[in-house]
Formats: structure tokens, C-alpha cells, sequence
């Protein structure tokens, strides 16, 4: 479980997060929605400690951080395996095969012996249907083939949660629902995730939970059902912009 208590995080006086708290259970799908800017990212990434929270604490198992706190390289490697994180931009290695892409992690961070690494990595690609692509490069892949490798390695660190940065959003309708249908997939299959998306429809469908964030602050956090049923006149503004 992931437990954040008022969690603050600013940028040059321009408080982006403010006193968040939320808490994520094991196996549960997340979406978080809001318009831009409304600090979507900088809660990813203060998850991952990508960015550092000014204040508030994080919780994940037994393991409470309160920030400020300086954190060792240890400490801060140790924390970031409980999740793997999905970028718009799949950032894949251009130099290394589909299947090499998803064996570096396993191989150079957790040195776990290459045939096993190997073994994982072909039962990942054949889950997000790539596996007649693992020899080749990502250069020769479609975005959507390229995220769905992206994804295939972040579950080879076997993270708690995966979190996703809108997925989809360079890409085309077609491979952006073929991204999704992965992403839907591993929630039914019980994986951990928290999903950044403007896709309401996939929101709707697989989410577990929507949380809803306005200028730095959730507004909403229940069901999907709640939340597409709300009759809080912002959130019907927020949902009639993508009708
Ligand atoms: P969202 O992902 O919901 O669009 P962000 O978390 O990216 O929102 O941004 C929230 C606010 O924080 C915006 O006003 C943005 O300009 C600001 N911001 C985000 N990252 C930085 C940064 N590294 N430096 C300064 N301001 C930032
Ligand atoms: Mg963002």
C-alpha cells in the first residue's frame, strides 16, 4: 500500500502540489484525471521522487519518508523499485533489440542472470503482443509497438505500482487504444498502476478508482461511476471539453 499525507511541492514560490493526500492500494487502478497544469505530472513524479516534495510524508509497505529528508543513493534506489514509470516518450534504447530493451533492467540494476532475464522478457513481450518483434529495433516499431515495449520493460523490474504519464498522448488514435488495451489488460490482471490520462473512455471502463486534481489539489477521489455521475458543476465542465 501507498499512503501520501500532505505531500506540498512548489517551484519557485508556485505551489504545485498542495497538502495531497491519497492513498493507493496493491492491484488497484488508479486514473488520475484534471486539466493541464493542474499538477498531474509533478504527483508521478514526486511518487518516483523524480522531483523531491518540500514537505509531507510518503508511506509505501512499512517504510514512511518525510520530507525534507535527504535520501542516500541507496535509499533512494531501494525506494524507486517499488514502481516503474511509463513516459509519453517511450525513451527506448535505439542501439539494443526489443528484447535487449527489456533484459537491461533485470541484467544491469537487479543482476539477475541473463537466460532468466531472457525467460522473463519473452513471456513480457508475448503479454503485450510483441513477441515476433524481439529482435528488432525500436527504430523499425510503430509509437505504439514502442510504448508497449516501454511498458514490457518497466514490468521487468516487477514494480508494486506502474505508473503511466499519458501513455498515449503522441500517438495516433488506432495505436493510442492499442497501448490502452495493454494497460487494461494488466489491471484485470491485477497489476498495481497509476494511469495519467485524458482518455475518458478507458478511464471509465478501467479504472478502479479516479482521482481528480484541480490547481494542485484533489478534488475528487471514489469511483469511476461517482465521478462520471458528479453533478459538481467543475468536474461536468472538465468532462463536456472532451465530448
Ligand atoms: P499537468 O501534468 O497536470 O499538466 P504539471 O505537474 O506538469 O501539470 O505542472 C503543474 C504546474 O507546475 C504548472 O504550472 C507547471 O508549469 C509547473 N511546473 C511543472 N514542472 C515544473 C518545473 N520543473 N519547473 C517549474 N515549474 C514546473
Ligand atoms: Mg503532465
Amino acid at each position: 500500500m501507498l499512503t501520501i499525507e500532505k505531500l506540498n511541492k512548489n517551484f519557485n514560490g508556485n505551489q504545485v502540489l498542495k497538502a495531497i493526500d491519497l492513498t493507493f492500494e496493491p492491484g488497484e487502478t488508479t486514473v488520475i484525471l484534471g486539466s493541464s497544469g493542474s499538477g498531474k505530472s509533478t504527483l508521478l513524479r514526486s511518487i518516483d521522487l523524480l522531483e523531491t516534495p518540500d514537505s509531507g510524508t510518503i508511506t509505501i509497505d512499512q517504510d514512511k519518508l518525510s520530507f525534507p529528508q535527504n535520501l542516500s543513493f541507496r535509499q533512494l534506489k531501494e525506494y524507486r523499485g517499488h514502481f516503474s514509470i511509463v513516459f509519453q516518450a517511450y525513451n527506448l534504447f535505439p542501439h539494443l533489440t526489443v528484447i535487449q530493451n527489456v533484459m537491461e533492467g533485470p541484467t544491469q540494476v537487479k543482476k539477475i542472470p541473463k537466460d532468466q532475464a531472457r525467460k522473463q522478457a519473452e513471456i513480457l513481450l508475448e503479454k503485450v503482443g510483441l513477441s515476433d518483434k524481439a529482435l528488432e529495433r525500436p527504430k523499425q516499431l510503430s509509437g505504439g509497438q514502442m510504448q508497449r515495449v516501454a511498458i514490457a520493460r518497466a514490468l521487468a523490474m516487477e514494480p508494486e505500482f506502474m505508473l503511466y504519464d499519458e501513455p498515449t498522448s503522441a500517438l495516433d488514435p488506432e495505436l493510442a487504444q492499442e497501448v490502452l488495451q495493454v494497460i487494461k489488460e494488466l489491471a484485470e490482471a491485477g497489476n498495481g498502476q497509476i494511469v495519467v490520462t485524458h482518455h475518458l473512455e478507458f478511464a471509465r471502463k478501467v479504472a478502479d478508482r479516479i482521482v481528480f486534481l484541480e490547481d494542485g489539489k484533489v478534488t475528487f477521489d471514489g469511483s469511476s461511476q461517482a465521478f462520471f455521475e458528479s453533478d459538481n458543476p467543475r468536474i461536468q465542465r472538465y468532462l463536456q471539453q472532451f465530448l
